[in-house]
């Protein structure tokens, strides 16, 4: 008798195996899978910005990430800002995948996290009420 552990060992073990044999198909299968699941497709996408996005709003904001202006936790209205400006520029290149750029160069000194509150003012006006004397 095969106790299960060990056959899902094996199993995975020539999962591995066909994957490095046959990558082709095994891309092929996937590009596929991604076609006929659309909306399993866009949740795990999802998942997984946000999970690239939480990690370069604790490498720039603190653990649990925060507006730097005004503490603002709530990780919805955090915002990675570039703090020499450039942030708008920046996102025409970069998009959504602002945060995966991030990551590939390596954590670039110039970032910050703000809120979009103290982001707009700042952008707007130049300065963030909270600031304000
Ligand atoms: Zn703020
Ligand atoms: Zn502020």
């Amino acid at each position: 008798m095969t106790n299960s552990s060990t056959h899902n060992e094996k199993a995975k073990e020539a999962m591995r195996r066909f994957r490095k044999r046959f990558p082709v198909y095994v891309r092929q299968y996937e590009k596929e899978w991604r076609a006929a699941n659309p909306e399993k497709r866009r949740a795990i996408e999802k998942k997984c910005r946000d999970k690239v996005r939480l990690r370069v709003l604790t490498h720039y904001g603190g653990n649990p990430p925060k507006c730097k202006c005004c503490g603002e936790k709530h990780i919805e209205f955090l915002s990675i800002d570039h703090i020499n400006g450039g942030g708008s520029k920046e996102r025409k290149i970069y998009g959504s995948k602002l945060a995966y750029s991030i990551i590939r160069r390596g954590y670039p000194k110039g970032y910050r996290v703000l809120c979009h509150n103290c982001n707009q003012a700042l952008g707007y006006y130049g300065y963030c009420p909270h600031k304000k004397k």
